[in-house]
């Protein structure tokens, strides 16, 4: 298979080659770490975190309990920061974190327009296409195009909502729950759960589906 049959519009470098924002992050790391003013294995292990322990496991496990405690729904939906702290997980000083809730009249969808704004507590690290300037363009302009590209048909008359992030203001999806999972404790719907079903480019896994 050629490479030209590698069919996709994102921008990840390919082979060892280093994308231009990789090369200037390399360099902008170099000059700092010269002059002292970081310490290289210190931004390791922020990465690693990241990369390793807050993943979107953490807004599986939140929206699992949405699921089965309405209390804890009730009060997602009200205060997400909030909300979100009684399960340990603080955000960001001054970041403040919005639930909203898919419903069958209305799916809600999660851009930055601007940049890459994203609930990083919650989801981890972001995927490089919810960067990417197609995604951050279509998404407001053609939603439903955009989700069909995803593999997420909607019926016409849901209403897709397109929420818009800022450096102070992050959301994260609840999906709704999928059907046949009754009487599933947290942690199993947790399973279900998938970053792309919290930033509402994606359902949850069904029942039996692979992941
Ligand atoms: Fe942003």
């Amino acid at each position: 298979m050629s490479s030209g049959d590698h069919d996709h519009d994102h921008d990840h470098p390919h082979g060892s080659d280093l994308s231009e924002t990789q090369l200037r992050v390399r360099a902008l790391e170099t000059v700092l770490t010269e002059k002292g003013y970081i310490d290289p294995a210190a931004l390791d292990r922020i990465v690693e975190a990241y990369e390793t322990k807050i993943g979107p496991r953490n807004g599986a496990r939140v929206v699992a309990r949405a699921w089965t405690d309405p209390g804890f729904k009730a009060e997602l939906l009200k205060d997400a920061t909030a909300a979100v702290q009684t399960m340990g997980h603080v955000n960001r000083v001054g970041d403040h974190l919005i639930a909203v809730e898919n419903t069958q009249a209305r799916h809600n969808m999660i851009v930055c327009t601007l940049c890459s704004c994203y609930p990083w507590e919650m989801l981890g690290l972001p995927p490089v296409w919810y960067k990417s300037a197609a995604y951050r363009s279509r998404s407001v302009i053609d939603p439903r195009g955009v989700l069909k590209d995803f593999g997420v048909t909607l019926p016409e008359d849901t209403e897709i909502r397109v929420w818009d992030s800022t450096a102070e203001t992050r959301f994260i999806v609840l999906p709704m729950r999928p059907a046949g999972t009754e009487g599933w404790s947290e942690e199993k719907l947790a399973d279900l759960v998938t970053r792309d079903s919290m930033v509402g480019t994606g359902q949850p896994l069904r029942p039996g589906e692979p992941s």
